[in-house]
């Protein structure tokens, strides 16, 4: 089954390494003003990060972990090609003036009732359930579903994420409908919430986010096999209800 919770930096990474032919190195930055970075590494980073000879150094805007495939293709696209790939220029450019008048939403935000699914009352059993000795109260994550708005991307679809910096779990809208039952919420809210329990760890150059520890936790819900097939099922019915806005009839059980 294809990991459809977090797509890790290092797989981003590697992608643009791949495209670009040259060694990247890759983090997220807060600057609004220069929200993509793309230049040689320095001396110092040289000396810490000997492969790095010869390769690009990027940095981008928060905003891009939780961007569709399509915007990472256009970024590569440009940081291969610079103007010359005119058409992921400009969308590249118009998905980052969107950001600009339209920052990542923070918590205060957020928005835990659903037409179809409470994620409060949700989260509450979940971990009342699966992470009462973990997750104390004034340690639990806050929650939200993602603002309703049409997925471009073609592939993958994130059902959730968590965003360790602002504390913050989402759970993509197109779960909140009657056709998707409320375990499969669960199960997805509580692998977002294992990840703040268990949090990803650095191993080398690599960011491990789905460890031997993480895995064994999710893999002892006693719903993970059941989720395992429904997902495997219903994913691309969950993708097309994702990018035409259109919800799925009946029940998918
Ligand atoms: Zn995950």
């Amino acid at each position: 089954m294809p990991d459809l919770f977090t797509p890790p930096i290092e797989e981003r990474r590697d992608s643009l390494a791949l495209i670009l032919g040259l060694p990247v190195k890759l983090r997220f930055g807060r600057s609004g003003t220069q929200p993509v970075v793309a230049r040689s590494p320095t001396k110092a980073e040289l000396k810490r990060e000997p492969h790095l000879k010869g390769g690009r150094v990027i940095i981008l805007h928060k905003s891009f972990e939780d961007a569709d495939t399509e915007v990472w293709e256009d970024l590569a696209s440009w940081l291969r090609n610079g103007r010359r790939s005119r058409a992921a220029c400009q969308r590249l450019d118009a998905w980052i003036d969107r950001l600009r008048v339209d920052p990542v939403p923070l918590p205060s935000k957020t928005r835990a009732i659903g037409d179809q699914h409470r994620l409060d009352e949700i989260s509450e059993r979940v971990i009342n359930e699966h992470l009462a000795l973990e997750l104390v109260d004034q340690k639990t994550p806050a929650i939200t579903w993602t603002p309703k708005k049409r997925s471009t991307a073609r592939r993958g679809l994130r059902l959730g994420s968590y965003d360790a910096s602002r504390e913050l779990v989402r759970i993509h809208s197109v779960l909140d409908q009657a056709a998707v039952p409320e375990w499969v919420v669960a199960f997805v809210v509580f692998h977002e919430f294992l990840h703040a329990v268990i949090p990803s760890r650095r191993v080398g150059r690599r960011l491990i986010h789905h460890g031997a520890e993480f895995r064994k936790r999710e893999a002892a819900h006693p719903d993970f096999l059941r989720v395992t097939r429904w997902e495997k099922a219903h994913i691309s019915r969950l993708i097309r209800s994702a990018r035409t806005g259109k919800l799925i009839r009946g029940s998918l059980s």
